[in-house]
């Protein structure tokens, strides 16, 4: 894909709005963008598939997953004095929580301005200015200030979605865009991409697109969508924590501008060592920079596809600083390293080369 073309889709994502069920205007835009790829359909879940013209049922299926929720937040109720408390979807830090502006769709689906408030700090005691404030603590102000205000006037209702008002710049000098939700709006942007790319290739596989729904949650969407694809493989693009800022050097395993990440391991998958290599050597082979990690903890939707039926999978991920916060960094090479790499793994693929794994 053009640069220009990628920039500007990689900005859309991730400014448009889609916590975890809440993935309409997401898939909308990703339909729009890969529309004459393929055969595009949606189930109830917003779980998008789009097979591949020249798929024929003969030959084995491969999977392209990208989920495309974000991490936000949900209304769970509405105190009398017009403020929202609301619960968290996805996995935060409570530190990044607080002092954040925030959008709130109400019934109309109109998105409403608000402010994460907590208490100012002429009100706090010497022991609470040093503190974090406890989740239930926190709440959403729009500007109301009274509940009445905000069942008749704002048209908010429990449960409400509730998402980081960031919106996307890109710095054409760095090479780096600043914005909320590339994980995982950038393996949305990867999923588009290759499907546009390879869209007159004929290929020896069957390619079947995935983009699932709410991962964030716990890999719901994708369980959900393995059973429809049955793939024989599957590669998962994702945008995972960078870890430059936080790790010695000899630890860096998803560093910023570095490359994609090849997982070996999180706490959900151990990645079939055949195919992980088999991605490594056409990295090397046509010089795309790559990380490999071994992470502690984590997961994402590959160890789903992977558990269904045994499909070896590898998960492609672009670094993203500050992942599941509302500002993050990542670097557009990356992306377009990633892209390459899995177009050659998928233009490589056939019965033989899947049957070695
Ligand atoms: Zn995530």
């Amino acid at each position: 894909m053009e640069k220009k073309n990628a920039v500007e889709l990689i900005q859309k994502l991730s400014n448009v709005y889609g916590i975890s069920a809440f993935e309409d205007d997401v898939t909308r835009l990703f339909r729009e963008e890969v529309a004459g790829t393929g055969k595009i359909t949606e189930d109830h879940m917003r779980n998008v598939f789009v097979e591949h013209h020249h798929n024929n049922g003969q030959r084995p299926v491969v999977e392209l997953d990208a989920h495309s929720d974000e991490v936000g937040f949900m209304v769970r109720a509405i105190k009398p004095n017009g403020q929202l408390m609301f619960v968290q979807v996805g996995g935060w830090a409570l530190v990044t929580i607080p002092a954040q502006k925030v959008k709130v769709r109400n019934r109309n689906g109109e998105w409403i301005s608000g402010i994460i408030s907590s208490t100012p700090p002429h009100f706090m005691t010497p022991e609470e200015r040093t503190r974090l404030p406890k989740m239930d603590e926190l709440k959403i102000d729009v500007g109301a200030t009274t509940a009445q205000e905000i069942i008749d006037d704002y048209q908010i209702e429990i449960g409400a979605p509730v998402v980081p008002d960031v919106t996307c710049e890109y710095n054409e000098h760095t090479g780096l865009f600043l914005g909320k939700a590339f994980d995982n709006r950038i393996g949305t942007a990867l999923l588009a991409s290759t499907l546009k790319d390879l869209a007159q290739t004929s290929l020896d596989i069957d390619l079947i697109a995935g983009l699932s729904s709410q991962e964030e949650v716990g890999d719901r969407g994708a369980e959900v969508v393995v059973r429809k694809i049955k793939p024989d493989l599957a590669i998962v693009f994702e945008g995972a924590p960078a870890d430059d800022t936080v790790m010695p050097d000899y630890l860096i395993q998803a560093g910023l501008g570095r490359g994609p990440m090849l997982r070996d391991f999180d706490s959900t998958i151990v990645t079939n060592p055949h195919f992980q290599r088999y991605a490594l050597d056409i990295a090397k082979e046509n010089g795309i920079h790559t990380q490999r990690s071994v992470r502690t903890g984590g997961g994402q939707d590959g160890a789903i596809i992977n558990r269904y039926n045994g499909a070896p999978t590898i998960v492609i991920s672009v670094p993203v600083r500050y992942a599941h916060t509302p500002y993050c960094f990542i670097a557009y090479q990356d992306y377009a390293d990633a892209l390459q790499l899995a177009e050659k793994i998928i233009c490589q693929l056939n019965a033989e080369v899947i049957s070695k794994f």
